[in-house]
C-alpha cells in the first residue's frame, strides 16, 4: 500500500500556575519540601473542610486568555471530575468543565519560514493531583501530596497542528507566552509545565479525523517530537497491517523511546462531571478585566517587530534576544548604560555571553555579569581601547570575578597600543630580522602579509590596533 498518510495533532498543556498558595488553600506551593509536608486539609478533600478559590489563580488565567486573544468567561464555574488514583485519594479533582474561564483563543507559530494559527479551543483552572514517586521504594510506590491542590491551567489546543515539528513550535510559543506573562515559571524538570499530546493520522484528502491516542505526561520538548513521531509510525503500521488504531491513553517512555498503552481512553460521562456543590462560580468584572488589560506587558511578537524595527537587528538576532523577558531586559539595558551602537550590543549577548551561559547551564537572570558590567565592556571595545580579541579576555574576568572592565583592564595592562610610534619601532625590528619573508611579499607573494600582522600582534601581546599595523605595514612593506 502506499497511502499518504495525514498527521493530526492536538495539545493539552498544562501549566502550573505560580501563585504562592494552592488554588483552594493557603497552603505553599513551593517546589522541593519534603513529602507531604504541603498537603493541607483542604487538599486533601478531609470531611469537613471547604475550598476557597484563590484571586490569583483567576487574575493569571484572566491575563493569558487576554495574551491569546481569547474570550473571558465573565461567568464560570468549578465542576469536580470524579475518579480514583493514588495521587488523588480524595476521589475527585476539581476542575472546569461545561463553562470554562477562556475559551477560543488562537496562536501564529513560524514552522519553515511559514506562519500557521492554532486554535486555542479553552484554558481552564483546576487543581494539580499528588505525585507517586517509584525511586527508593524497593518494589512499592510512595505518594507525595505536595503537590495536591497546586493552581494549574489547562490549556487545550483545537486539532490544528499538522506536524511534530508544528506541535513543538506551538508548545515553545506556549511556554514563552507563559514565561513573559509571569503566569508560570514554565520549569519543565520540575513539571511545572507538561503536556499531553493527541494523535491521530488519516489517508491525505480525507475529511473526517483518525481515531486519536493521548499521550500522556510529556514533560521535554525532545521528547514531545519523538514521542509524535513514534506515534505516528505505529498508527500508520497498525493501519497498513489491515488492524484499527484504538482510542486509548498511552505512556511514552523516553529511556525505550516509545509509547505503550496505559489504559482505555474514557469519556467524559465516566467522570461523572457535576458543578462543585462547595465553590461559588467564578465572576469575572469588566473592571478586574480592565485592570488587568491596562498591565498586560509587551508580548513577545510585538516586542520581536520592536527589536527588529527599533534597533535594526537581523531576525537571528531579534529572536534570540527575545526569547525571554530577562534576555530582552537586559540587552535594552545594556544598549542603555553602554550608549554604544545596538548591533554590537548584540554580538556580544548572543555571542560570548550566551555561550557561557549555555555551558553553565545558566539562565540570563543568573549572569555572573550584571548590566552595568557587560556595558563597561562593550564601552571599552567600541571605542577601540581594546581590541575584540582582548575583549574575550576580559569577557573571562569579568565572569570570574568582580571587577568592572576598566578595573580590568588596567590592571592587566590590556589597553590598545595605538600609539603609531611604538607600533613602528616593533614593525621595524621584525622587518629586519625577516628580510625574506620582506623579499617574497615584495616579490609577489600577498599571503606573507599575514605572516607579519601574526608577528607584530604576537610581539604586541594582540594589544597592537589591526588598523594602524595594518596601515603601517603596508607603508613600510611598499
Ligand atoms: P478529551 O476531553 O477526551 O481530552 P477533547 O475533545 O477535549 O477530548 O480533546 C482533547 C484534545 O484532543 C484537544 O487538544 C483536541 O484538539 C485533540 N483532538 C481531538 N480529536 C483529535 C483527533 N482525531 N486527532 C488528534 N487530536 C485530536
Ligand atoms: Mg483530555
Amino acid at each position: 500500500m502506499n497511502t499518504q498518510w495525514e498527521v493530526v495533532i492536538g495539545l493539552e498543556i498544562h501549566a502550573q500556575l505560580a501563585t504562592k498558595s494552592k488554588i483552594f488553600s493557603g497552603a505553599a506551593t513551593a517546589y522541593g519540601a519534603e513529602p507531604n509536608t504541603q498537603a493541607c486539609v483542604i487538599s486533601l478533600g478531609m470531611p469537613g473542610v471547604l475550598p476557597v478559590l484563590n484571586e490569583d489563580a483567576v487574575r493569571k488565567a484572566v491575563v493569558f486568555g487576554m495574551a491569546i486573544e481569547a474570550e473571558i468567561a465573565p461567568y464560570s464555574v468549578f465542576a469536580r471530575k470524579n475518579y480514583f488514583y493514588p495521587d488523588l485519594p480524595k476521589g475527585y479533582q476539581i476542575s472546569q468543565f461545561e463553562l470554562p474561564i477562556v475559551g477560543n483563543g488562537h496562536l501564529d507559530i513560524e514552522v519553515d519560514g511559514e506562519t500557521k494559527r492554532i486554535g486555542v479551543t479553552r484554558a481552564h483552572l483546576e487543581e494539580d493531583a499528588g505525585k507517586s514517586l517509584h525511586e527508593n521504594f524497593h518494589g512499592s510506590t510512595g505518594i507525595d501530596l505536595n503537590r495536591a491542590g497546586t493552581p494549574l491551567l489547562e490549556i487545550v489546543s483545537e486539532p490544528d497542528m499538522r506536524s511534530a515539528k508544528e506541535a513543538v513550535a506551538y508548545m515553545r510559543k506556549i511556554h514563552d507566552l507563559v514565561r513573559y506573562l509571569k503566569i508560570c515559571d514554565g520549569n519543565m524538570q520540575e513539571g511545572s509545565f507538561r503536556c499531553d499530546a493527541n494523535v491521530s493520522v488519516r489517508p491525505k484528502g480525507q475529511i473526517e479525523f483518525g481515531t486519536r491516542a493521548e499521550i500522556k505526561n510529556i514533560n521535554s520538548f525532545k521528547f514531545v517530537e519523538k514521542a509524535i513521531n513514534h506515534e505516528v509510525e505505529r498508527q500508520i503500521e497498525v493501519i497498513e497491517n489491515g488492524g484499527r488504531v484504538v482510542q486509548e491513553t498511552r505512556l511514552y517512555d523516553s529511556d525505550k523511546d516509545e509509547t505503550r498503552s496505559m489504559r482505555s481512553k474514557e469519556e467524559a460521562n465516566d467522570y461523572r462531571y457535576f458543578p462543585d456543590p462547595d465553590l461559588l462560580p467564578v465572576f469575572v468584572s469588566d473592571e478586574l478585566k480592565a485592570e488587568l488589560k491596562a498591565a498586560l506587558p509587551e508580548l513577545p511578537e510585538a516586542k520581536l517587530l520592536r527589536f527588529k524595527t527599533d534597533y535594526k537587528l537581523n531576525d537571528e538576532s531579534a529572536t534570540i534576544l527575545t526569547s525571554s523577558r530577562d534576555m530582552a531586559d537586559y540587552f535594552e539595558n545594556v544598549v542603555k548604560i553602554s550608549g554604544c551602537e545596538s548591533a554590537i550590543c548584540a554580538n556580544w549577548i548572543t555571542g560570548e555571553l550566551s555561550a557561557a551561559l549555555n555551558r553553565a547551564d545558566l539562565e540570563i537572570s543568573a549572569s555572573p555579569i550584571n548590566t552595568e558590567r557587560f556595558a563597561g565592556l562593550v564601552a571599552r571595545i567600541a571605542d577601540d581601547t581594546i581590541s575584540g580579541k582582548i575583549g574575550k579576555q576580559v569577557f573571562e574576568f569579568l565572569w570570574n570575578g568582580s571587577e568592572s572592565a576598566d578595573e580590568i583592564i588596567e590592571a592587566q595592562g590590556l589597553r590598545q597600543i595605538t600609539d603609531t610610534g611604538a607600533i613602528e619601532e616593533i614593525i621595524d625590528t621584525i622587518l629586519a630580522t625577516n628580510e625574506k619573508q620582506a623579499e617574497q611579499y615584495r616579490g609577489g607573494n600577498e599571503k606573507m602579509f599575514g605572516f607579519f600582522v601574526g608577528q607584530v600582534m604576537k610581539a604586541m601581546q594582540g594589544k597592537g590596533n589591526p588598523a594602524e599595523i595594518n596601515k603601517i605595514l603596508k607603508a613600510k612593506l611598499a
